[in-house]
């Protein structure tokens, strides 16, 4: 890290990852941290914890952690990257230098230690597996439906996993809610990354409690919802909240998107994206771009633009093996003359980044950034023979093969 660079995440933000553990950051190289604390401990434990401590030590003198490191490469190749878009939302500066006056105002009240207040601003939770689908680029750790296919499969549990999954069974998020009610005062953000905020029970009972003791109104709420079940309920807890920025995940159009999330239902799913981008100002379509629909854009592209929805799109890159660089040479190439095309024809459709931190952009950004970062990407055979083994695999345990819908995998 140069001495111009700073990251506020490990003194405003707290993480909650799927195994059960507070964490620094979501995006953090986890095997840094070798004394994790259980989220059924006082989030104190953690945030002052020598590791934490050790953490902005570091950063103060403007020295990368190792932990970072993630962070840094998804800069150098000009990926969106958390510390940006943080940086955005709390010092107002994507990347400020260390005399920022901002900045020195939170090294004014760091401890030579590194100990810091409990000011924590916003917190991102991952720590939920319950999730009524088994999309092909989850895993486990976000939804444990997904294991009935893994056990079909004859697949490991670690397979397509970023994280491994929950092994403290004791660790409740139900407690984790409770460690948090001390902390609404200073809270801004909530950010739930997994399994499915509509029917996460200790998430819902969260938000009645912040509804009923009044801290929903300074609450903005963050996340995805897989729209596949009924929405109400939720969306009418949501409004009651300052903000709700709420992505509607839909990777494809029709047959693809039942395919990709499975088990949805593409008539409802439409149905339930209508009624929740009516009902939220701020609710968007969110899609993730990777190997299974990469062919395949230009009909969501379609969907989007016929509807007028709110759309942002993002490069898949766990699992690996999914991501777009996995593909051969010859498949790069060509998948960089189809954005050509769809340059041409989407380029000026505009997109909005859903935690509305960074500037907008156009399509024709996106598909110029992701062009050259695909072109530029290492080949890897190893990956590209796992996706086609994904995929051969999945095709098995489901009703219709990928082919039948994505013709780009007739091969198969
Ligand atoms: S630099 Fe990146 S990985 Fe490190 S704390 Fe900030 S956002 Fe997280």
């Amino acid at each position: 890290m140069n001495k111009k660079s700073f990251c506020a995440v490990p003194w405003t933000d707290l993480s909650v990852i799927p195994t059960g553990h507070y964490s620094m950051c979501c995006v953090q190289k986890q095997s840094e941290d070798k004394n994790k604390i259980s989220m059924n401990l006082p989030v104190e434990q953690h945030w002052n914890s020598e590791y934490m401590r050790g953490i902005r030590k570091e950063i103060s003198k403007g020295i990368l952690p190792s932990a970072c490191e993630g962070c840094f490469l998804n800069q150098s190749v000009d990926l969106e990257y958390r510390r940006e878009r943080m940086n955005q939302r709390y010092l107002g500066d994507k990347d400020p230098s260390l005399d920022h006056p901002k900045v020195q105002e939170l090294l004014k009240k760091t401890n030579t230690n590194g100990t810091y207040p409990m000011n924590i601003k916003g917190v991102e939770i991952g720590g939920d597996d319950t999730c009524q689908l088994r999309c092909i680029t989850c895993s486990p750790s976000y939804s444990r439906s997904i294991i009935k296919d893994y056990e079909r499969l004859g697949w490991p549990y670690e397979r397509k996993n970023r994280l491994p999954t929950r092994k403290d069974e004791s660790a409740s998020l139900d407690t984790m809610f409770k460690n948090l009610k001390p902390l609404i005062k200073d809270l801004e953000y909530i950010k739930f990354v997994g399994g499915e905020p509509s029917i996460s029970k200790p998430l819902l009972k969260f938000m009645d409690w912040c509804i009923e003791h009044k801290h929903a109104d300074n609450l903005v709420v963050i996340c995805n919802t897989n729209g596949a079940g009924k929405l109400e309920p939720f969306v009418e807890k949501l409004k009651l909240f300052k903000r709700a920025l709420i992505g509607v995940s839909t990777d494809g159009i029709g047959e693809l998107e039942e395919w990709m999330r499975y088990p949805t239902n593409w008539g409802r799913k439409e149905k339930n994206a209508k009624y929740i981008l009516k009902e939220l100002p701020d609710a968007f379509i969110h899609s993730v771009l990777c190997t299974i629909n990469a062919h395949k854009l230009g009909d969501l592209l379609e969907w989007c633009t016929f509807n007028q929805y709110p759309f942002y799109i993002e490069r898949l890159n766990w699992p690996e093996e999914l991501s777009i660089c996995s593909f051969p040479q010859e498949v790069k190439n060509s998948l960089c003359k189809y954005f050509d095309y769809l340059i041409e024809k989407y380029g000026s459709t505009s997109y909005t980044h859903p935690s509305r931190m960074l500037t907008s952009g156009n399509l024709s950004n996106f598909l110029q950034k992701t062009k050259t970062f695909v072109a530029n990407s290492q080949n890897n055979d190893t990956n590209w023979k796992l996706c086609v083994d994904t995929i051969t695999s999945y095709n098995k345990i489901r009703k219709t093969k990928l082919g039948n819908i994505n013709q780009f995998y007739n091969f198969l």
